[in-house]
């Protein structure tokens, strides 16, 4: 039966490259399980008085290019596999977009909408409590993900900083800008997806206008993609969110969209009074529309065994990380799917991450347009890159991307002796 464990999917990604590469089997051993793993309990005192417990997890996957990195998740299916696996696709992507530094991730059990603002910053404060001796600027820098925001960065940081006794903006990324964040930061995922989308497409020979999209996921790294997306000329014609989501057959103003989630309401209201083709849709029919790009942007094991021989786009972008299970992954590279992989396609996030980092250490700030344009250029030798292995050996661009990553990672593990 086709697996949707997460670590076992990255672990058979890992195993594909290797082969590849012909990689020694000691590495690839310690390349099988996080340098360490933490698991916390993280107690919270309610509104109402009560006390509830917390399961947290940090998993330092690989430090062999330099500190750990990568974000926080709060989402109730967080499960130690997932922040594994989380954590060993963040040492692949840091590693193949050339960053200085290894591979983390972190989760909490929790479902961040029944908490309340206080709760929230109370499980935020715990969270860092329980881990700041294994954290910090040259240790491990967590960022933002899946339902985590800059305001909960900047807990983290404040009471990080309250522990250590001085200031160390370095410790986390993905903050606000007024405690040391990056211009561009907050659309850096979507941004970093969109230049490798555009050459994805230059090198497919494919033209902007009338290519049609759909977005799985309105939050950080969808909706600011959907937003790029409609300003360069494409058409979106469908986006979804954890409740559902619209198709509408003209195109979606995503603006329009976007308050009417912040008004509480559903996607589908979006359809109300539209001419032309437009109703709701599920999450998976959205995947199986037939546009030409598909950009999951939310959860793992969406394109499965299952769903693959229905996908009709002929480049799907994962936004997402570990959005397509292996199995999946074959059945579109069989049928001529071009997936451009997590690892590259949503590392633009972890790459202003690391400017972040470079600006706090100078404690010199650079303007967004600066941010953009160093972000560009890493973007496109790093997907040229991938595409040239992915031609050398005829093999899928996520192995290929595994290919690059490996090579790196493991040149670090060799000149270190381990
Ligand atoms: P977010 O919390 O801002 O948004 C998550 C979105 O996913 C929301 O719109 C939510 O409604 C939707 N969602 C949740 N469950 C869903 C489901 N079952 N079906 C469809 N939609 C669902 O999170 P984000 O930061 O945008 O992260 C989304 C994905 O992008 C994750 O896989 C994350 O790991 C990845 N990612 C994020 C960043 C970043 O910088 N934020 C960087 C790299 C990768």
């Amino acid at each position: 039966m086709e697996s949707t464990n997460a670590f076992t999917n990255a672990l058979a990604q890992l195993t594909k490259a290797a082969a590849v590469i012909k990689l020694e089997p000691a590495m690839y051993q310690r390349l099988a399980l996080p340098q360490r793993f933490l698991a916390v309990a993280i107690p919270v005192t309610m509104d109402d008085g009560s006390v509830r417990v917390f399961h947290g997890f940090r998993s330092q996957y690989n430090n062999a290019r330099g500190p750990f990195k990568g974000g926080i998740r709060f989402h109730p299916a967080v499960s130690e596999d997932e922040v594994k696996a989380l954590s060993l696709w963040m040492t692949m992507k840091c590693a193949v977009v050339g960053l200085p530094l290894g591979g983390g991730k972190g989760g909490i059990i929790v479902n961040p909408k029944e908490l309340s603002t206080g709760e929230l910053e109370r499980l935020s404060r715990g969270y860092i409590r329980a881990l700041y001796r294994y954290l910090g600027p040259d240790q491990d820098v967590p960022a933002p993900d899946v339902y985590t925001t800059p305001q909960i960065m900047a807990w983290i940081l404040d009471e990080y900083e309250h522990l250590v006794g001085h200031h160390a903006p370095g410790l986390i990324t993905g903050k606000p800008l007024a405690i040391g964040g990056s211009a561009g930061r907050g659309t850096a995922t979507a941004q970093g997806g969109f230049f490798v989308l555009d050459e994805a497409m230059k090198k497919m020979g494919k033209k902007v206008a009338g290519t049609t999209v759909a977005v799985q996921g309105f939050g950080n790294a969808g909706s600011n993609m959907v937003d790029l997306l409609a300003a360069h000329g494409y058409k979106v014609v469908a986006i979804s969110d954890s409740r559902g989501g619209v198709y509408h057959e003209a195109g979606i103003d995503s603006k329009q969209l976007q308050e009417l989630k912040n008004n509480g309401m559903s996607l589908e209201s979006y359809c109300s009074g539209k001419a032309g083709a437009c109703r709701a849709i599920t999450n998976q029919e959205l995947l199986e529309l037939p546009v030409d790009v598909l950009v999951p942007a939310a959860l793992e094991n969406q394109i499965t065994a299952e769903n693959a021989p229905r996908i009709k786009a002929s480049l799907v972008l994962e936004l997402a990380n570990g959005p397509t299970t292996p199995e999946a992954d074959e059945i579109l590279f069989t049928n001529g799917t071009k997936v451009v992989p997590d690892i590259l396609a949503n590392a633009g996030g972890v790459t202003v991450s690391y400017f972040e980092q470079v600006q706090n250490a100078a404690n010199y700030y650079w303007p967004e347009a600066e941010v953009m344009s160093k972000l560009k250029a890493i973007m496109v030798e790093s997907c040229s890159a991938v595409w040239k292995v992915q031609e050398e050996h005829n093999i899928t661009l996520r192995t290929a991307a595994h290919v690059v990553a490996l090579r790196r990672v493991t040149e670090a593990m060799a000149v270190r002796g381990i």
